[in-house]
């Protein structure tokens, strides 16, 4: 803090005080009456005025006390009267017995007792601050700051000059700030236990479902077609299974993800591409399903297309899982105002004429894990995840999602969203040129059985697969290899011998660019962000999770090998 004295002028003014004290005499009395003050010079007189009138003027409260154990009071100035409330020094004296202790509350003497022993007091040193209760006139509990520096003084001994500030208010707020933080901190702690709660009773589900039909199959090894079944069911909950992990990984990595990345993007595709994606779902279930994209005038814009495809996905899945067989479901994408710089309003709009919400719920419907109470209207049992997705991947965007329902008739989702709008580039060319001849892909997997399901699955995709079965066997090919010879390398990460990651940036080393810059997918169940970002350092192009999805697969090799 500042402090505007100069402490030599005060050594002079303080010894005066004290002879005043030690006269009887109050320093009230100096503008009324100095008659009584003649063991005064003039001069002296004239100084102590100033130093008065200068701690007087001062905003905050000083005291002056003297620095030995009673502590006795030579001076306070108008605001420390006004912190205790006492209209002159002599009323503080009657107070407080004439010393400094008498000020503080008697819960806190022994706090400041032991603060004070404990200091080493060096003369022009300030001393860190003490804070304590109050004794005021009125008995109201105040708190004071003190601020008290030595001021050495050879005539009477030295004396201790305390900066008093009332700091009450100031710990209402502080206190009010740490019981809103506790407050969010226990939120977050019983958000966080129902979260472990919901999601180990979801998952056991699917588990005792795999467990039940496993011992069942292992019994019927003789009997193919219910051997069979037992497999189907236990394919249909593992894919349950692994949509919760998925689903509660990305509600984890999009709750701490800063922003969503930018990309160009085609606007009605993406829509076309969610429509196409669930059609089969629709059909199965009898449900007219349609998709309107007729008032996209701009439909190239900047957005992180997978997430708002997931977030388009969400909607129009749910539509048609909570609509009973024979009702319709229908997604729109409408382009509003234009607005300027070049960025256009969107509205998603997912209508069905499904089973509804109830009043109650819809207030809840983007919290995680909520499901309508009465979860046997829908006989879903999902986990309550999917509109939490929805609703941080809109508010990740900055725009908003509004959700209406009138049970047992429908239900209808409006997301509102703003992109910047670009100029859509002509790609009928380049489509037909993609799958003209068979591609070769470079498997690198150290996993026999996982080697073996890839290259089936790929094979059966019309794609041309040569096995690897480490990194440094990858690389060795990739040495001898001639440019188009290979079209596309999927990489396991963690591999004996050479890892993908280093494989990966030792093939971006290569001297021939045609052979160095071909597209690499890792496939791997290293999916923490660090693993991303080794990915990203070491060359790769996307790194998908494992087990494998196939249409994310091959979506993707497909945005890789026409970027060639
Ligand atoms: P879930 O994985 O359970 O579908 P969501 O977060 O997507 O999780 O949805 C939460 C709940 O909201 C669902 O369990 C369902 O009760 C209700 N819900 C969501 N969409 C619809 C809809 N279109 N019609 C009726 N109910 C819906």
């Amino acid at each position: 803090m500042n402090e505007p004295f100069n402490y030599d002028f005060m050594e002079h003014a303080i010894y005066l005080l004290h002879l005043l004290e030690q006269n009887q005499v109050e320093i009230d009395m100096l503008s009324a009456d100095s008659s009584q003050m003649d063991f005064l010079s003039q001069e002296d007189l004239r100084e102590l005025r100033v130093a008065c009138d200068l701690m007087d003027k001062t905003p905050g409260g000083i005291l002056i006390c003297q620095a030995d154990d009673n502590q006795q009071i030579l001076y306070a100035n108008q605001e420390t009267l006004r912190i205790m409330q006492c209209a002159t020094i002599k009323d503080l004296r009657d107070l407080t017995g004439n010393s400094f202790w008498g000020i503080i509350h008697p819960e806190d003497l022994d706090m400041i007792d032991r603060t004070l022993s404990l200091q080493s007091f060096n003369e022009g040193e300030p001393l860190p601050p003490m804070e304590y209760r109050i004794l005021r006139s009125d008995e109201t509990d105040r708190w004071v700051e003190d601020y008290r520096r030595l001021v050495r003084c050879e005539k009477i001994g030295d004396a201790f000059f305390l900066f008093i500030t009332d700091v009450t208010d100031k710990r209402k707020i502080r206190q009010q700030e740490l019981d809103n933080a506790l407050e969010r901190a226990n939120t977050a702690v019983v958000a966080k236990n129902a979260f472990l709660t919901n999601i180990s009773h979801d998952i056991r589900t699917p588990l005792n479902a795999i467990f039940g039909f496993t011992s069942l199959a292992k019994n019927s090894l003789q009997d193919t077609e219910a051997l069979v079944d037992y497999l189907n069911r236990i394919e249909t909950a593992s894919k349950k299974l692994l949509d919760m992990v998925s689903q509660v990984l990305e509600v984890t990595a999009l709750s701490t993800a800063e922003k969503l990345t930018e990309v160009e993007c085609d606007l009605r595709a993406m829509g076309q591409e969610v429509y196409d994606f669930l059609r089969p779902h629709a059909q199965e279930k009898n449900i007219s399903y349609t998709l309107d994209c007729s008032s996209i005038k701009h439909s190239g814009i900047y957005a992180d297309q997978e997430k708002l495809k997931q977030m388009m996905l969400n909607l129009v899945n749910n539509a048609i899982t909570y609509t009973n067989p024979g009702g319709s479901v229908s997604m729109t994408i409408e382009e509003g105002d234009e607005l300027p710089g070049q960025e256009a309003t969107y509205y998603i709009v997912v209508s069905d004429t499904g089973i509804g919400i109830s009043k109650e719920f819809i207030d809840h419907i983007f919290e995680p894990f909520s499901r309508e109470k009465n979860s046997t209207l829908s006989g879903v049992h999902n986990i309550g995840l999917g509109l939490t997705i929805v609703k941080t991947i809109v508010d990740k965007m900055g725009g908003t999602i509004d959700a209406k329902s009138v049970e047992n008739q429908g239900s209808t989702f409006t997301a509102t969203l703003h992109f910047r709008t670009q100029p859509l580039p002509d790609t009928s060319a380049e489509e037909t040129e993609t799958a003209q001849s068979k591609q070769t892909i470079l498997l690198v997997e150290d996993n026999e059985f996982n080697r073996e399901i890839e290259t089936e699955l790929l094979e059966k995709m019309n794609f041309a697969i040569v096995p690897a079965e480490n990194g440094y066997v990858a690389l060795q090919k990739m040495q001898q290899a001639a440019p188009g010879d290979y079209d596309l390398i999927l990489m396991d990460l963690q591999m004996p011998v050479m890892d993908g990651w280093e494989t990966s940036a030792a093939i971006r080393k290569l001297p021939d660019p045609a052979l160095a810059n071909i597209p690499i997918i890792a496939l791997s169940a290293s999916i923490f962000l660090t693993d991303y970002q080794k990915s990203e350092e070491s060359g790769i192009n996307v790194h998908l999770a494992k087990p494998l999805n196939l249409p994310v697969l091959l979506e993707t090799i497909e945005e890789l090998t026409k970027q060639q």
